[in-house]
């Protein structure tokens, strides 16, 4: 959980739903794991999850509300593109 992600919200790569950080109690080591609200997966590591950056004068609520119906094929992180591009991709699929 890196500083950047502040401000994002979070969803579950190749599935679309929102991501929660759940405190990873069990686990030696880890602090955090990601929860999906669509789906009910838990255990989920930052591999699994695509921060989308809410803009600037965007309402979180209102964006992840936007967010739950982009469809689960269109959440995906590019490795080969940076962060700023998937930013960009990401968030002109919400609008
Ligand atoms: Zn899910």
């Amino acid at each position: 959980m890196s500083n950047r992600w502040d401000g994002c919200i979070k969803l579950h790569e190749n599935c679309g739903g929102l991501v929660r950080w759940v405190e990873a109690v069990h686990t030696p080591g880890v602090g955090y794991f990601g929860e999906c609200i669509g789906c009910g997966e838990s255990d989920l590591v930052v591999e699994e999850i695509v921060p989308v950056e809410v803009p600037d004068g965007e309402r979180i609520a209102e964006f992840k509300e936007r967010a739950g119906g982009i469809g689960r094929d269109a959440v995906s992180w590019d490795d080969e593109s940076d962060w700023d591009a998937n930013q960009e991709r990401l968030q002109e699929q919400i609008a």
